[in-house]
């Protein structure tokens, strides 16, 4: 149970920003030697609350208490004096100085000292960095460290001002999965010492795994609260974003079938030798690190690089791809990474944007029947959800969100085998991107399409994917079953590329 002494207690807090309420009746109690984690989606108000006890921001209204005393005002300095330290995301650190010099910077101004004694600054320095058990050269310039050495030098350097409570921003933003146990083995060092950290973050596996104590925020509110063996990933997912998302993973079709796509030794300006079979109800993932030749490799699927090498095949048959006519003529659709640019005419009405390409379909035909085609169109917005009066209106009326289901409208309004989606949900909310995630897996299923979803959102390749390619430098160097990983293993495996 949180039954151990209090450091610091928030009471009915409250902090606005020009009409923004960014903190709304906050009360929070972070006990000594706990690690306490402030859960939140971006925006929640995480930063503005660490500003609050850092003494940065004050609260309109509301209480604060360290050790049980209140405090009529808290400035910067007084935190510090009360051992409250902040590791920031740029940690704060002057990279033209060597590790000891940056160690002692602080100390020796707090002390405004004129004479600086060289070999004073190395036995603190050294003791410093010897209680995290930390092997770094003190000599060694702070601009040639990596990010992980860098945060492991602020932590060391806040620990030397008899650090109380730690708060740490955002910490594992750009450490590698080995860095990351290295942090997380330090930070539970610090703990046995009895010193409480606060570790702010949204990302639920290491939370979880780090953490005593949860308190989640949404809005500037607290939400929820509790020991951390009382959440789990949907929990908190539910708590911090108010909704509730199917996380189950994409059921996997058996492939017994001939492959709906076929890539053989395929090679193009940005890849090479990429084998690829795709079977009717898929939806295969490929991400890679920017440049790893993903969206020409879409491109060229799409006929839009017509001097590739090698095979393609779909359904059994080969086909020729040497220009757009083609690959849709193939059944081949494609939804691009910059819909605005590539997917959509701005100026023409949600209609004619859905039945543009069903449009050129029946240039040829004679008997195009338009009404059906409107109907067919309207019950294409309606299974969306695309949020319109009417929709005569023009696309450019409408949010990211609806914007991204016209153009999935438009190519599903086609007789498309195989879908091609890049950056299928990039700048649209949460919500919106939930529903996205549900047509896609439903029609993928009932029209026996296969999909190639290109992305760099871990999260949706995870939960959407029966498996995910991940491509670098214009091949294909791994496959990675969906139901068998989380997002952080392919994350770390990505990390390992750079
Ligand atoms: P988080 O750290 O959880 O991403 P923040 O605390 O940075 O969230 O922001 C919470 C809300 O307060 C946001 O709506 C943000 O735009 C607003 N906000 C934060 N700082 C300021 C500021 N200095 N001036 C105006 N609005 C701010
Ligand atoms: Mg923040």
């Amino acid at each position: 149970m949180h039954e151990q002494q209090e450091f610091l207690l928030l009471h009915n807090v409250h902090k606005y920003f020009s009409g923004v309420h960014a903190v709304n009746n906050l009360s929070l109690s972070i006990k000594k030697g706990e690690i306490h984690c402030l859960a939140g989606e971006n925006g929640s108000g995480k930063s503005t609350l660490i500003k609050i006890i850092s003494g940065i921001h004050t609260p309109e209204e509301g209480q604060i208490l360290i050790n049980g005393r209140q405090q009529t005002s808290l400035s910067p300095a007084q935190a510090i004096s009360h051992g409250i330290q902040v590791i920031y995301q740029d940690f704060s650190l002057f990279n033209n100085l060597t590790v000891a010099e940056n160690l002692t910077f602080n100390a020796n101004l707090a002390r405004k000292k004129q004479f600086i004694n060289w070999h004073e600054i190395k036995k603190e320095a050294h003791s410093a960095l010897s209680r995290l058990e930390i092997d770094i050269d003190l000599n060694r310039e702070v601009g040639t460290l990596s990010v992980a050495q860098k945060q492991l030098i602020a932590i060391a350097r806040a620990l030397m001002f008899n650090a109380r409570l730690l708060i740490m921003d955002e910490p594992t933003t750009a450490l590698t999965g080995r860095e990351v146990k290295v942090l997380f083995d330090i930070v539970r060092g610090i703990r046995a010492e009895g010193i409480s950290i606060l570790f702010v973050s949204h990302k639920m596996r290491e939370m979880l795994e780090i953490s005593d104590w949860i308190t989640v925020i949404r809005n500037g509110s607290k939400v929820a609260e509790g020991p951390t063996s009382e959440f789990d990933e949907k929990l908190l997912t539910w708590h911090m974003t108010g909704q509730q998302f199917s996380h189950e993973k994409y059921f996997c079709p058996e492939k017994t079938e001939i492959p709906r796509l076929e890539l053989r030794n395929f090679c193009g300006r940005a890849f090479t030798d990429i084998n690829l079979q795709l079977y009717r109800k898929e939806i295969v993932g490929i991400t890679g690190l920017l440049g790893s030749g993903r969206t020409e490799l879409a491109q060229a699927l799409f006929g839009m690089e017509p001097n590739f090498l090698g095979e393609v095949i779909i359904d059994g048959e080969p086909v020729t791809l040497r220009s757009i006519q083609q690959a849709i003529a193939s059944g081949i659709a494609y939804v691009p990474e910059d819909r605005l640019s590539e997917g959509l005419f701005l100026s023409q009405s949600i209609l004619r944007n859905i039945l543009a390409t069903t449009l050129d379909d029946h240039k040829t035909t004679l008997f195009f029947d338009r009404k059906k085609a409107n109907i067919k169109a309207a019950g294409m917005v309606e299974d969306l959800t695309i949020n319109t009066v009417n929709i005569r209106n023009s696309v450019s009326t409408l949010s990211g969100g609806n914007q991204q289901r016209v153009v999935l409208a438009k190519w599903l309004l086609t007789q498309a085998r195989v879908l091609i989606l890049n950056g299928p949900t990039v700048g649209v909310d949460v919500g919106s991107k939930a529903e996205i995630h549900q047509k896609i897996r439903t029609i993928t299923s009932e029209k026996a399409l296969s999909v190639l979803m290109i992305s760099d959102d871990i999260q949706e390749l995870v939960y959407n994917c029966n498996r995910i390619l991940i491509m670098h430098r214009g091949r294909f160097i791994d496959e990675i079953p969906a139901e068998k990983t989380e997002e952080n293993d392919i994350n770390n495996r990505l990390k390992e590329l750079i």
